[in-house]
């Protein structure tokens, strides 16, 4: 079987591939010559991977799968949630994304926060979804310089006992063991393994 993962990135593709069995052929956006920005105007994180994934499976006649990502803060009711890439603005940058976060929470004491992947596959029209959570917090200050996003003010409630490390002061293999996106792949490669 060919599936499409709907990134344009081959070391994503790769990575994935390495998990799945050989018998499943991953397959990237400009392996099937989509090279366009595809459409993500959901008001969720479900919606917005769902509504990649179908997209690539109804122009392109593959089946998918595409993933979407938040970070939802209780005191700022899920935001910035399905925003989470342009939550400063247009310009999609991380430090910009931190500062207004650190601003908005300025002598807010409730600092839960968790990061939500969702994947959606699409297979013959169709869909399953896996999710991937991990709780945390958000720090006072950025700390760390590793990853990206809003990696420097997360703490994972797994790094707490620890040495309570943000996501930025994780070793990148470590952080890609756990993390969000991580558990939402090991559900993935669970099903793909089931029906391959
Ligand atoms: P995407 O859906 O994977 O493109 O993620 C959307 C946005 O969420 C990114 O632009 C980042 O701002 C943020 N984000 C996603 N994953 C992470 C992460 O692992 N650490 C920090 N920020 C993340």
């Amino acid at each position: 079987m060919q599936l499409v993962f709907a990134t344009a990135n081959k070391n994503k593709v790769n990575e994935i591939q390495s998990l799945i069995p050989d018998s499943i052929k991953l397959l990237g956006l400009k392996d099937i010559g989509c090279t366009e920005d595809i459409p993500e105007t959901q008001s969720t994180i479900e919606g917005n991977a769902s509504q990649k994934a179908f997209y690539v499976f109804e122009k392109y006649k593959h089946n998918c799968f595409a993933d979407d990502t938040g970070l939802e803060i209780e005191a700022l009711n899920g935001m910035p949630g399905v925003m989470s890439a342009r939550y400063a603005g247009e310009q999609k940058n991380g430090e910009d994304n931190m500062n207004k976060v650190l601003e908005e929470l300025l002598g807010e004491t409730n600092r839960k926060a968790r990061f939500k992947t969702v994947i959606s596959l699409v297979i013959d029209g169709k869909e399953m979804q896996f999710e991937g959570i991990v709780n945390g917090t958000i720090l006072l200050e950025k700390r760390g310089s590793k990853g990206f996003g809003y990696d420097p003010i997360f703490q994972p409630d797994f790094e707490i006992g620890k040495g309570g490390s943000s996501y930025a002061e994780m070793e990148l293999a470590e952080k890609n063991k756990m993390s969000h996106r991580a558990l939402a792949v090991i559900k993935l490669v669970e099903y793909l393994k089931l029906i391959s």
